[in-house]
């Protein structure tokens, strides 16, 4: 496509010096929207991940004895940096994700917002006074630093994703490398460039690309790192809990999801189905928390497939640079392949289509909006994230069996139901396993509230007061 506007020059970003390929291995990076080469990302090799690591651990040094209120300022002014920029980004964010530019500068302003989050969270890491046990003696407790953090980040939240990690490592204190997806790295480099300049200090801040496993691996097994924390695939978080496991290293991990919406008899109907098109169309499905299984009830199934597959229908799928598309093309032809296997396995297994299933053109990696209807428990994408546009339904008449089903896969991220009882709404919120649950609403994500899940979906938490916690350690000091 002509007149698409230009990507930003890639670097690797270590001990303060941007670095440029210079010789060394690069990945090339495409825009999901043409399917075209837009830049090449340098990859480091063990050198620069060993300079990376000295960088972090002289760093962390340095930036653990500035004080909480003046690492404050600093985010803040990241934070506002962000937003100067904030028209530039969305639009390179576009160019590497394809997700709508609408949604982009969303989720730019939402980084620069978990930036001020922090900035102001850092100055809360209160300790406390335990009464002693003898006269002039004293307990106390304090909170430290845990040290220097590698961070690994996916490409389906280029800006918020690096920034929940770097924002709260850097609040508590600690430093930190961390590798962003090589698919999307313009949007991370453009988070650590309004930090440099905002002042931070060399090597606080580290950013490497590289091949996943290979970073992973020497980064996690060097000394210096103390703590983990990975967004991405429950398959390879369990690779990198096992290496963490190894140092006996804290870990974070934020894996996949498979979320249930159970829509009960008295729900406000319309109002379901138009909450319910905007979130699971929002980045093309390709969201942990995306909304996914949904058991509606059997007095309200049918009309609700009609009216969920007719917005469907409705949507224009197209360039997320385009004023007049409403949902932008799948990441990466990985996502492509994985809907038309998910959607031929469906049907084979009895699901009826009710809207989408397939590709649209030949040219970059759109796919239309999906409903599967009365889709059996046993078809592949009834038990597997399906990372994508596509909803599965299925009718139920108990509140038991239901939750049952919902609570069935080894998931446990988000999970949303519909009802206008207060007695059935709370008894909901209460059988769901899930690290976060909304009624009659898919808001469940801001910087000041935890994120994370349960079983399989991973476990500690991003923002909120517990998004700190991540990284910080308490020290016992009994004194006489
Ligand atoms: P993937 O599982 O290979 O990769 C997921 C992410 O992990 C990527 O960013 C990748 O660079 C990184 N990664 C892979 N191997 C790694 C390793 N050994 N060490 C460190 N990082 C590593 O597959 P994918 O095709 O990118 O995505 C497939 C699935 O991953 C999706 O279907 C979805 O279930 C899940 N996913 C989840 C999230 C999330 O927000 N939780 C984000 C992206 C992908």
């Amino acid at each position: 496509m002509s007149g698409r506007p230009t990507y930003d020059p890639l670097f690797l970003f270590i001990g303060g010096a941007w670095i440029a390929a210079e010789g060394r291995a690069a990945s090339p990076v495409v825009d999901p929207a043409t399917g075209e080469t837009i830049g090449a990302v340098p990859l480091a090799g063990p050198d620069d991940l060993d300079r990376a690591l000295e960088a972090a651990w002289k760093g962390f040094a340095a930036w653990r004895a500035v004080p909480a209120f003046e690492r404050g300022k600093l985010l803040r002014r990241a934070a506002e940096l962000i937003r100067a920029r904030a028209e530039a980004s969305a639009v390179q964010l576009t160019l590497e994700e394809g997700k709508l530019l609408a949604e982009a500068r969303q989720e730019v302003a939402a980084a620069a917002d978990i930036f001020d989050w922090f900035a102001e969270e850092g100055r809360r890491a209160y300790g406390r006074v335990i009464p002693a046990r003898a006269e002039a003696s004293r307990f106390t407790v304090q909170r430290e630093p845990v040290g220097p953090m590698a961070a690994f980040t996916p490409w389906n939240f280029p800006a918020t994703g690096p920034a929940r990690k770097i924002a709260a490592s850097l609040a508590a204190g600690c430093s930190c490398i961390i590798k962003p997806a090589e698919e999307t790295p313009a949007t991370a480099l453009a988070i650590a460039r309004a930090l440099d300049e905002a002042g931070l200090p060399k090597g606080v801040l580290n950013v490497v690309f590289g091949d996943p496993a290979a970073v992973s691996a020497h980064l996690i097994a060097s000394p210096v790192i103390r703590k983990i924390s990975f967004t991405g695939s429950t398959r390879v978080g369990r690779l990198l809990g096992a290496l963490a496991a190894d140092g006996v290293k804290r870990t974070t991990l934020e894996l996949g999801g498979h979320a249930p919406v159970i829509v009960f008899e008295d729900a406000d109907l319309d109002r379901a189905v138009s909450l319910a098109l905007a979130a699971k169309f929002r980045n093309a499905g390709q969201v942990c928390t995306s909304p996914t299984r949904f058991y509606l009830h059997e007095t309200l199934h049918d009309r609700f497939v009609e009216a969920f597959a007719a917005g469907a229908q409705a949507m224009t799928v197209g360039d997320g640079l385009a004023a007049e598309s409403r949902m932008g093309p799948l990441a990466n032809p990985r996502r492509l392949s994985a809907m038309e296997a998910l959607v031929d396995d469906a049907l084979r297994t009895g699901a009826s289509l009710a809207a989408g299933g397939r590709r649209v053109g030949d040219q970059g990696f759109f796919w239309r909006p999906t409903v599967l209807a009365d889709t059996p428990a046993s078809a592949r994408i009834m038990n597997e994230e399906p990372f994508g546009p596509i909803i599965v339904t299925q009718a139920f008449d108990d509140l038991d069996a239901v939750v049952a089903e919902a609570n069935r896969l080894p998931f446990g991220l988000a999970a949303y139901a519909f009802t206008r009882s207060l007695s059935t709404a709370t008894a909901i919120s209460e059988r769901l396993e899930s690290g976060m649950v909304g009624l009659n609403t898919f808001t469940i994500t801001v910087p000041e509230t935890p994120f994370g899940g349960v079983k399989q979906s991973g476990h500690g938490r991003e923002g909120g007061l517990e998004g700190l916690d991540a990284y910080l350690v308490a020290k016992l000091v009994s004194q006489m």
